[in-house]
Protein backbone atom coordinates (compact mmCIF):
# COMPACT_ATOMS: atom_id res chain seq x y z
CA UNK A 1 0.00 0.00 0.00
CA UNK A 2 1.04 3.64 -0.56
CA UNK A 3 1.28 5.57 1.92
CA UNK A 4 -1.54 8.32 2.88
CA UNK A 5 -1.54 11.56 4.28
CA UNK A 6 -4.96 12.65 4.77
CA UNK A 7 -6.55 16.07 5.79
CA UNK A 8 -9.89 16.84 7.84
CA UNK A 9 -11.26 20.14 7.74
CA UNK A 10 -13.61 19.18 10.67
CA UNK A 11 -16.87 21.86 10.13
CA UNK A 12 -14.48 24.41 8.56
CA UNK A 13 -14.61 25.42 4.86
CA UNK A 14 -17.08 27.49 2.56
CA UNK A 15 -16.77 27.97 -1.17
CA UNK A 16 -13.92 30.81 -0.73
CA UNK A 17 -11.62 28.37 0.84
CA UNK A 18 -11.54 25.98 -2.13
CA UNK A 19 -8.72 27.86 -3.85
CA UNK A 20 -6.17 26.22 -1.32
CA UNK A 21 -7.26 22.65 -3.27
CA UNK A 22 -6.39 23.68 -6.39
CA UNK A 23 -3.01 25.11 -4.82
CA UNK A 24 -2.46 21.76 -3.30
CA UNK A 25 -3.89 19.98 -6.75
CA UNK A 26 -1.13 21.70 -8.73
CA UNK A 27 1.74 21.26 -6.23
CA UNK A 28 1.33 17.88 -5.57
CA UNK A 29 -0.47 16.08 -9.02
CA UNK A 30 2.26 14.12 -9.03
CA UNK A 31 2.72 12.73 -5.16
CA UNK A 32 4.29 9.55 -4.61
CA UNK A 33 1.40 9.08 -1.52
CA UNK A 34 -1.87 9.08 -1.20
CA UNK A 35 -3.20 12.52 -0.56
CA UNK A 36 -6.85 13.03 0.73
CA UNK A 37 -8.60 15.31 2.16
CA UNK A 38 -12.13 14.84 4.20
CA UNK A 39 -14.01 17.87 3.86
CA UNK A 40 -17.24 19.49 5.04
CA UNK A 41 -20.22 17.68 3.12
CA UNK A 42 -21.51 20.86 1.57
CA UNK A 43 -18.28 21.14 -0.28
CA UNK A 44 -17.57 17.05 -1.22
CA UNK A 45 -18.43 17.80 -4.72
CA UNK A 46 -16.89 20.83 -5.19
CA UNK A 47 -13.88 19.48 -3.65
CA UNK A 48 -13.95 16.36 -6.38
CA UNK A 49 -13.54 19.02 -9.01
CA UNK A 50 -10.03 20.15 -8.04
CA UNK A 51 -9.09 16.71 -9.16
CA UNK A 52 -8.11 15.88 -5.33
CA UNK A 53 -9.11 12.49 -3.56
CA UNK A 54 -11.77 13.43 -1.43
CA UNK A 55 -13.33 12.26 1.21
CA UNK A 56 -16.70 12.85 4.10
CA UNK A 57 -15.62 12.75 7.84
CA UNK A 58 -18.62 10.18 8.88
CA UNK A 59 -21.48 8.84 7.46
CA UNK A 60 -24.89 7.18 8.68
CA UNK A 61 -24.83 2.96 8.97
CA UNK A 62 -27.71 2.88 6.82
CA UNK A 63 -28.19 4.23 3.69
CA UNK A 64 -31.00 6.25 3.54
CA UNK A 65 -34.30 6.85 5.10
CA UNK A 66 -35.87 9.49 7.87
CA UNK A 67 -32.56 10.58 9.50
CA UNK A 68 -32.78 14.46 9.69
CA UNK A 69 -29.06 16.25 9.02
CA UNK A 70 -27.73 12.52 8.72
CA UNK A 71 -25.17 11.84 5.25
CA UNK A 72 -25.03 8.24 4.07
CA UNK A 73 -22.16 6.79 2.61
CA UNK A 74 -23.24 6.07 -0.93
CA UNK A 75 -24.43 10.07 -0.77
CA UNK A 76 -20.87 10.26 0.14
CA UNK A 77 -19.84 8.28 -2.67
CA UNK A 78 -22.28 10.32 -4.45
CA UNK A 79 -20.22 13.01 -5.12
CA UNK A 80 -16.84 11.51 -6.31
CA UNK A 81 -15.29 11.27 -2.84
CA UNK A 82 -13.57 8.04 -2.16
CA UNK A 83 -12.78 7.76 1.29
CA UNK A 84 -14.58 8.85 4.66
CA UNK A 85 -13.35 8.73 8.16
CA UNK A 86 -14.75 6.73 11.09
CA UNK A 87 -14.82 6.94 14.64
CA UNK A 88 -12.77 10.31 14.87
CA UNK A 89 -13.01 11.41 18.96
CA UNK A 90 -14.71 14.40 18.11
CA UNK A 91 -17.79 11.90 16.85
CA UNK A 92 -17.22 9.65 19.62
CA UNK A 93 -17.58 12.61 22.13
CA UNK A 94 -19.95 15.02 20.53
CA UNK A 95 -22.30 12.06 19.25
CA UNK A 96 -21.51 9.28 21.78
CA UNK A 97 -20.37 7.31 19.43
CA UNK A 98 -19.61 3.95 20.52
CA UNK A 99 -17.74 0.79 19.18
CA UNK A 100 -20.40 -0.82 17.66
CA UNK A 101 -21.64 1.91 15.82
CA UNK A 102 -18.19 2.74 14.34
CA UNK A 103 -17.92 -0.54 12.99
CA UNK A 104 -21.10 -0.32 11.23
CA UNK A 105 -20.59 2.97 9.65
CA UNK A 106 -17.24 1.48 8.79
CA UNK A 107 -19.46 -1.20 7.09
CA UNK A 108 -21.34 1.00 5.81
CA UNK A 109 -18.29 2.98 3.88
CA UNK A 110 -16.97 0.14 2.46
CA UNK A 111 -20.49 -1.07 0.97
CA UNK A 112 -20.50 2.36 -0.59
CA UNK A 113 -17.14 1.50 -2.26
CA UNK A 114 -15.15 4.23 0.11
CA UNK A 115 -11.93 3.46 2.39
CA UNK A 116 -12.43 4.16 5.37
CA UNK A 117 -10.29 5.78 8.00
CA UNK A 118 -10.52 4.58 11.13
CA UNK A 119 -9.73 6.36 14.17
CA UNK A 120 -9.01 5.17 17.57
CA UNK A 121 -7.50 6.68 20.35
CA UNK A 122 -7.08 7.09 23.92
CA UNK A 123 -7.29 9.70 26.92
CA UNK A 124 -5.29 12.11 28.84
CA UNK A 125 -6.05 10.07 32.06
CA UNK A 126 -5.99 6.55 30.22
CA UNK A 127 -2.32 7.65 28.53
CA UNK A 128 -1.15 8.65 32.48
CA UNK A 129 -2.41 5.61 33.83
CA UNK A 130 -0.52 3.27 31.47
CA UNK A 131 -3.88 2.23 29.62
CA UNK A 132 -2.94 3.17 26.20
CA UNK A 133 -2.32 0.16 24.60
CA UNK A 134 -5.27 -1.95 26.64
CA UNK A 135 -7.38 0.78 25.23
CA UNK A 136 -6.70 0.56 21.51
CA UNK A 137 -6.29 -2.85 21.87
CA UNK A 138 -10.23 -2.58 23.06
CA UNK A 139 -11.44 -0.53 20.73
CA UNK A 140 -10.11 -1.87 17.52
CA UNK A 141 -11.17 -5.47 18.64
CA UNK A 142 -14.72 -3.86 18.80
CA UNK A 143 -14.46 -1.13 16.05
CA UNK A 144 -12.71 -2.92 13.04
CA UNK A 145 -15.03 -5.53 11.58
CA UNK A 146 -13.70 -8.78 10.57
CA UNK A 147 -13.77 -8.22 7.06
CA UNK A 148 -11.42 -5.52 6.92
CA UNK A 149 -8.76 -5.46 4.81
CA UNK A 150 -5.54 -2.95 3.74
CA UNK A 151 -7.55 -2.40 0.95
CA UNK A 152 -10.78 -1.10 2.45
CA UNK A 153 -9.25 0.13 5.44
CA UNK A 154 -6.67 2.62 7.42
CA UNK A 155 -6.47 2.91 11.02
CA UNK A 156 -5.74 6.21 12.90
CA UNK A 157 -3.92 5.91 16.08
CA UNK A 158 -5.00 9.57 17.63
CA UNK A 159 -4.26 10.72 21.06
CA UNK A 160 -7.22 12.82 22.19
CA UNK A 161 -4.91 14.55 24.41
CA UNK A 162 -2.54 15.20 21.17
CA UNK A 163 -5.73 16.72 19.22
CA UNK A 164 -5.63 20.63 18.47
CA UNK A 165 -3.43 20.87 21.58
CA UNK A 166 0.17 20.99 20.01
CA UNK A 167 1.44 18.51 22.09
CA UNK A 168 2.00 14.77 21.19
CA UNK A 169 3.58 11.63 22.03
CA UNK A 170 7.75 11.29 22.33
CA UNK A 171 8.62 9.49 19.23
CA UNK A 172 9.54 6.50 20.86
CA UNK A 173 5.81 6.45 22.41
CA UNK A 174 4.31 6.51 18.92
CA UNK A 175 6.48 3.94 17.83
CA UNK A 176 5.82 1.55 20.95
CA UNK A 177 2.00 1.98 20.01
CA UNK A 178 2.69 1.36 16.51
CA UNK A 179 4.48 -1.62 16.93
CA UNK A 180 1.57 -2.70 19.73
CA UNK A 181 -0.86 -2.19 17.10
CA UNK A 182 0.61 -3.73 13.70
CA UNK A 183 1.49 -6.90 15.78
CA UNK A 184 -2.59 -6.65 17.20
CA UNK A 185 -3.57 -6.72 13.12
CA UNK A 186 -1.33 -8.95 11.67
CA UNK A 187 -2.46 -11.65 14.53
CA UNK A 188 -6.16 -10.65 13.40
CA UNK A 189 -5.80 -10.34 10.05
CA UNK A 190 -2.98 -12.21 8.32
CA UNK A 191 -1.12 -10.35 5.56
CA UNK A 192 -3.57 -7.85 5.29
CA UNK A 193 -3.07 -6.60 9.04
CA UNK A 194 0.84 -6.16 8.25
CA UNK A 195 -0.28 -4.05 5.18
CA UNK A 196 -3.14 -2.41 6.82
CA UNK A 197 -2.09 1.67 6.78
CA UNK A 198 -1.20 2.79 10.60
CA UNK A 199 -1.55 6.48 10.60
CA UNK A 200 -0.76 8.93 13.33
CA UNK A 201 -3.01 12.07 14.51
CA UNK A 202 -2.42 14.41 17.07
CA UNK A 203 -0.84 17.82 16.50
CA UNK A 204 0.89 16.96 13.36
CA UNK A 205 3.00 19.95 12.02
CA UNK A 206 5.62 20.96 9.59
CA UNK A 207 8.00 21.03 12.15
CA UNK A 208 7.65 17.36 13.69
CA UNK A 209 6.27 15.92 10.38
CA UNK A 210 9.91 14.53 9.03
CA UNK A 211 10.40 12.96 12.94
CA UNK A 212 7.59 10.93 12.91
CA UNK A 213 7.70 9.46 9.67
CA UNK A 214 11.05 8.46 9.71
CA UNK A 215 9.06 6.01 12.75
CA UNK A 216 8.58 2.04 12.11
CA UNK A 217 5.06 1.36 11.27
CA UNK A 218 3.96 4.84 10.66
CA UNK A 219 2.11 4.90 7.10
CA UNK A 220 1.45 8.43 6.90
CA UNK A 221 -0.67 11.03 8.63
CA UNK A 222 -4.23 11.78 9.73
CA UNK A 223 -4.01 16.00 10.22
CA UNK A 224 -6.22 18.55 11.34
CA UNK A 225 -5.91 21.91 11.83
CA UNK A 226 -2.29 22.20 9.96
CA UNK A 227 -4.50 20.37 6.68
CA UNK A 228 -6.39 23.96 6.18
CA UNK A 229 -4.25 25.85 4.47
CA UNK A 230 -1.72 24.45 1.70
CA UNK A 231 0.89 26.97 2.76
CA UNK A 232 0.40 24.47 5.95
CA UNK A 233 0.23 21.10 4.75
CA UNK A 234 1.97 21.16 1.58
CA UNK A 235 5.62 20.86 3.59
CA UNK A 236 3.37 17.88 5.22
CA UNK A 237 2.75 16.09 2.19
CA UNK A 238 6.94 16.50 0.97
CA UNK A 239 7.73 15.00 4.37
CA UNK A 240 5.69 11.87 3.49
CA UNK A 241 7.00 11.57 0.15
C1 LIG B 1 -7.66 15.43 13.84
O1 LIG B 1 -8.63 16.09 14.13
O2 LIG B 1 -7.80 14.33 13.30
C2 LIG B 1 -6.35 15.98 14.15
C3 LIG B 1 -5.32 15.17 14.12
O3 LIG B 1 -6.28 17.32 14.46
P1 LIG B 1 -4.94 18.20 14.67
O4 LIG B 1 -3.98 17.84 13.58
O5 LIG B 1 -5.42 19.62 14.58
O6 LIG B 1 -4.39 17.84 16.01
Amino acid sequence: MRKLIAGNWKMNGVQANLPQLDTLAKAHDNASVDVVICGPATLLGRMVATGLTIGGQDCHPITSGAHTGDISAPMIADTGATYVITGHYERRTDHSENDALIAAKTAAGWDAGLHVILCIGETEAQYRNGETLDVLRRQMDHSIPDAATAETTTIAYEPIWAIGTGLTPTPDEIATVHAALRAHLTARFGASGTAMRLLYGGSVKASNADDIFALPNVDGALVGGASLKAADFSPIITALE
